[in-house]
């Protein structure tokens, strides 16, 4: 499989080039982007590094680079302008002459004659390869990549280089640059994701230590984001060998300790799955937002083809619109105040009442940073469901700025729909 000039890559690193990712103008999303691809073949990643438009510091960050990792992946600086330097100093740390390569000057010229344009003549220098680099098409704009193997100090070394535009990147990286890899890594990975909610990140991992700490092949990553918990299960194959599937009886085990938070055994997101069990069943859903003001419907009308279940929402944040829109009793806001459990079924059964869905969900809750009390501080929020007249309420203490909590108080709207759903379906 492996040709002798070729290389097996078991580490790579990742140098993201450009001023603008130092001071700030641009989010650095190209190297979060290739650290998960190398996570994902399995590749080992030690070390991340970001440079500016600067020769010399550049050449100074290769040449470390190259030193701790058998792969360097750079990102950006390919473009047709003088501070766009990495293939000519990715030559120079390869110690190779840079070429014109006549593959890349005519594709070049046709993406310009595509556009109806002509080509400038900075633009010539997007076709200059470093000699024997193998080049990778740029299917989503003008300047193509570049793979290079060659000997450094006595060790196979190799460099990619990929531009900056994400867009770019990503599909220069998922066509031509993956399958490279593939062939070059001896194992291959696969991974299973259990997401849970309902219980946190250290109470999950203590239900599981043992298991964690016993493990090998496979290995179990627990991850926590806002509001919920992830636990990655990963087993490492031999590449070109059928194995034993060791992941599902971990798989399993977990599930018997945690089944009760475990809400998907795959990919799929909290609104994802409960767009798709409200299309298994042909029901409707619909929300009333109080303070998270129409971000559950943002979320949820994210998803494609989503207007065959998801009939509209009432973002009502005052109380008289809470009483006229949605019917809340006023004698409820008075004894019990807008945020309660009360009236949070009062808002679940005015807007499925309203838009005539099965479903409804409703949130009303104090995001702060201003009007908490002692009995109602900050972060406390109510839910209430309305499934086919059926009431239910969550009551939750969240904590965090005006942004997480809205963010997790919209997760938990979910949380409740996919429970209400799932539990009509278990019985
Ligand atoms: P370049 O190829 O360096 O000229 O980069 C072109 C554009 O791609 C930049 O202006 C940024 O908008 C974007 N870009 C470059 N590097 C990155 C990165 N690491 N992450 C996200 N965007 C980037
Ligand atoms: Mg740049």
């Amino acid at each position: 499989m492996k040709k002798t000039n070729d290389i097996l890559i078991k580490s790579a690193e990742i140098v993201a080039v450009g001023t603008e990712l130092l001071i700030g103008q641009t989010l650095n999303t190209n190297t979060h982007y290739l650290a998960n691809q190398l996570t994902l073949l399995g590749i080992n990643s030690y070390y991340q590094s970001v440079v500016g438009d600067n020769p010399e510091r550049l050449l100074a960050m290769l040449t470390t680079a190259l030193a701790r990792a058998d792969l360097v992946i750079t990102s950006g600086g390919l473009g047709p302008t003088a501070d766009d330097v990495t293939m000519e100093l990715v030559a120079k740390a390869a110690g190779k002459e840079l070429i014109l390569d006549p593959v890349s000057k005519q594709s070049i010229e046709d993406y310009f004659n595509g556009i109806g344009r002509t080509v400038s003549d900075n633009n010539w220098k997007q076709a200059m390869m470093p000699q024997g680099a193998l080049t990778m098409p740029n299917n989503n704009g003008t300047a193509p990549g570049a793979i290079l193997v060659f000997d450094n100090l006595g060790k196979r070394k190799a460099i990619a280089c990929l531009p900056g535009p994400p867009s770019e990147l990503e599909l220069m990286f998922e066509q031509s640059l993956k399958p490279w890899l593939e062939k070059r890594v001896n194992y291959k990975f696969e991974h299973r994701f259990l997401h849970m909610m309902g219980i946190g990140e250290s109470e999950a991992e203590l239900e599981v230590r043992d298991l964690i700490e016993r493990q090998t092949n496979p290995t179990i990553a627990p991850y926590a984001s806002p509001g919920e918990v992830c636990f990655r299960i990963t087993q490492r194959k031999l590449r070109g060998q059928t194995e034993a599937d060791l992941i599902s009886p971990v798989v399993q085990e977990i599930k018997n300790r945690l089944g009760q938070y475990i809400y998907e055994d795959g990919e799929r997101t909290l609104p994802e799955i409960v767009f798709a069990l409200l299309k298994e069943k042909n029901q409707t859903v619909s929300f009333a937002e109080s303070c998270t003001a129409g971000m559950i419907s943002a979320n949820f009308g994210a998803i494609a083809g989503v207007s065959e279940v998801f009939a509209g929402s009432v973002v009502s944040y005052s109380n008289s619109i809470k009483e006229r829109i949605l019917g809340v009793p006023s004698k409820i806001l008075q004894q019990y105040g807008a945020v309660s459990k009360e009236c949070a079924e009062a808002m679940a059964s005015g807007v499925r009442k309203s838009l005539d869905t099965d479903l409804a969900i409703a949130v009303t809750g104090i995001a702060g940073p201003d009007g908490g009390t002692s009995d109602k501080p900050v972060g406390t929020i109510y839910l209430g469901a309305d499934y086919q007249g059926q009431l239910t309420f969550e009551k939750h203490m969240l904590r965090g700025n005006r942004e997480r909590i809205r963010t997790v108080a919209s997760l938990r709207a979910f949380h409740l729909a996919w429970r209400c759903l799932k539990e009509k379906s278990d019985n």
